[in-house]
């Protein structure tokens, strides 16, 4: 499949691994918006949030757990951070395997659109 992230996963494209399961892949993101701004997808393919089924959805609570646990190792927990996961065109998704940006070390604008 052409899909980038799919690519990293299996290591045929380099990235900067901060975490690694049976289900899940974290790495630093290649263009960072803040000071933290890690990528956390699932292994399997989940084009977008449109994707999320009940056979499916079990990845994304593990997700949060591994949030959790990457904020506080990469020091973030108790300052703050965001959890962001773009789905679609007008919110600027740019790679259609579904992924949550973890973004934080920084005071972030408080709008959310
Ligand atoms: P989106 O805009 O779809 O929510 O987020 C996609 C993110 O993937 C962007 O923040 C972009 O910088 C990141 N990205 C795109 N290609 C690569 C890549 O090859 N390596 C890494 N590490 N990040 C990438
Ligand atoms: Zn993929």
């Amino acid at each position: 499949m052409n899909c980038i992230f799919c690519q990293i996963i299996a290591g045929e494209i380099p990235s900067k691994k901060v975490y690694e399961d049976e289900t899940v892949y974290a790495f630093c993101d290649i263009k960072p918006m803040a000071p933290v701004h890690v990528l956390i997808v699932p292994k399997q393919h989940i084009a977008s949030i449109n994707e999320v089924t009940a056979d499916n959805s079990a990845v994304i609570a593990h997700i949060y757990e591994v949030a959790a646990q990457l904020a506080k190792e990469l020091g973030v927990a108790e300052s703050g951070y965001r959890v962001v996961s773009n789905c679609g065109t007008d919110a600027g998704q740019t790679v259609f395997h579904l992924h949550f940006h973890l973004l934080g070390g920084t005071a972030m604008k408080t709008e959310m659109c």
